[in-house]
């Protein structure tokens, strides 16, 4: 009884799975053939290049900003332990040694 009951319900569950991957099937096609449709769309519109244009300025942007943010990444730790180049989170200005108030405007930092 125990092994009917589980085995119906492993039936229902591969339905449930074949009926999700054929909607899945349909639905990418589906969508695979608008974006074509978009495309010569928009290719006929001579937009495509301005839209390259937009994404690879995008992604330059995206490349630098990863860039920076490593780069503070790692040079920010180094900064802190060695105690100099540390800045002022208040009025941004530049703090040597290792005090625990800046010296411009008296902020903690
Ligand atoms: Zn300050």
């Amino acid at each position: 009884m125990l092994v009917d009951c589980r085995n119906w319900k492993g039936y229902e569950m591969s339905l449930t799975i074949r009926k999700v991957v054929v909607l899945g099937l349909i639905g990418s096609i589906l969508l695979l053939g608008n974006i074509l449709l978009v495309a010569s769309w928009l290719a006929e519109r001579g937009v495509v290049d301005w839209a390259q244009g937009i994404r690879a300025e995008y992604l330059t942007g995206t490349a630098v900003t990863i860039i920076a943010v490593l780069l503070i990444l790692l040079v920010s730790p180094r900064a802190r332990s060695a105690g100099v180049l540390r800045r002022c989170p208040v009025c941004d200005h530049g703090l040597v040694g290792r005090g625990r108030y800046c010296g411009e405007c008296g902020s903690r930092v």
